[in-house]
């Protein structure tokens, strides 16, 4: 991709922005977003933030058939001094083009499209909410876009990148929530596309979801598509699990989502010298140590809650309570230090945030 100028149309009504504390995940959006376009010959063209509004795309669009699309979740916050802090931001782009490789979508030029994310941000400053806990989330996307219902993939797409600005993900403190251990369905098998934030992933889990709400859980954990035995992860979060002593992560085997929460964590308990594996983890073994006394701690990890504390874990009608319902010693730690560097509160001695300028 050559370098290509950033064309800006800017909004002339601002919209109103929402009340500082709850704000619903995902519903909110800021006045202007990014798109560009790519055709095979051309390659990647067209860079502009435009003002917010709908598509227009043909019904033959192969986004809405074949589901050819790849997207990313990542978080701006506003400091004190208030200035603008991304976390790890470049991960998410390596990643999207990870994504993409497996749906053979054409990758982007990551450094360029910092720029942009950055230009976008640096418009949208307003929109970063500054309560504490609150940030604004950031949505990159590509959408298969050729007209044309032949299986194969798309010769044209469109790469965007929404905002939307969030509040705390535990407005009334952190409540360790239900898991139940799906033993009916499953999210990713070997070969598949677990490794890639692709939508099918997700719409192929809503039905094990509603079952495990229906029946009082906040959520699933996944376990393995081929023996039914090893975990692998919660709907959008991954999982660690701290027994006797020892912090443990599924190790990743192509199913599992790369987390960078997850990479993150693993980084932060090596520096604290806190043992940390990564390796095949059973829910046989975790129902023995749990028997036996020694599953203290259980979290999930993701960009939207950073640590999610698991006070039950419900599998095949038996129930493990870990920690008494509360939020571990370990995971208040970890969330602490994590969203502490985040919000520019403690000094980021991994240099994982960028500042948006
Ligand atoms: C996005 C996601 C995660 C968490 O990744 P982060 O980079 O930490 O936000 C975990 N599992 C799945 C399935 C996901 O989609």
């Amino acid at each position: 991709m050559t370098e290509q100028e950033l064309k800006i149309i800017k909004c002339q009504n601002l919209k109103q922005k929402p009340s500082k504390d709850q704000i619903p995940f995902g519903r909110t959006f800021t006045d202007h977003m990014f798109i560009m376009d790519y055709e095979t010959e051309k390659g990647w063209y067209d860079p502009r933030i435009i003002p917010y509004a709908p598509l227009t795309l043909d019904p033959a669009a192969m986004i809405f058939h074949y589901g050819q699309t790849v997207f990313e979740g990542l978080k701006a916050y506003k400091t004190q001094e208030n200035s603008i802090l991304m976390f790890r931001p470049e991960k998410n782009l390596q990643r999207l083009n990870l994504s993409s490789e497996r749906l053979r979508i054409p990758k982007i030029d990551e450094e360029q499209v910092m720029g942009y994310l950055k230009e976008l941000i640096r418009l949208e400053k307003d929109w970063v909410p500054s309560t504490p806990g609150t940030s604004l989330y950031i949505r990159p996307f590509i959408i298969a876009t050729e007209s044309n219902l032949a299986v194969a993939p798309s010769e044209s797409y469109k790469f965007m990148i929404i905002l939307s600005p969030v509040g705390s993900y535990f407005p009334g403190g952190i409540e360790p929530v239900v898991i139940n251990v799906e033993d009916q369905f499953t999210r990713a098998v070997k070969g598949g596309t677990g490794m890639a934030k692709t939508a099918g992933n997700y719409s192929s889990g809503y039905q094990a979801q509603a079952n495990a709400k229906e029946a009082g859980n906040a959520d699933v954990l996944w376990l393995d598509g081929v023996h039914k035995k090893y975990i692998e992860e919660v709907g959008s979060m991954n999982i660690f699990f701290k027994i006797n002593g020892e912090v443990v992560t599924p190790e990743l085997n192509g199913s599992i989502l790369k987390g960078i929460t997850r990479m993150s964590i693993i980084e932060l308990l090596n520096k604290w010298n806190i043992p940390v594996a990564e390796r095949k983890v059973s829910i046989d073994e975790l129902y023995q140590a749990y028997e036996n006394g020694q599953l203290e701690e259980v979290f999930g990890t993701g960009t939207a809650a950073v640590i999610s504390p698991v006070g039950e874990l419900n599998w095949l009608g038996r129930k493990m309570v870990i920690n008494n319902h509360e939020i571990g010693e370990l995971s208040q730690r970890l969330y602490d230090t994590i969203t502490g560097i985040q919000q520019g509160n403690l000094e980021d001695t991994q240099e994982w945030t960028v500042e948006v300028e």
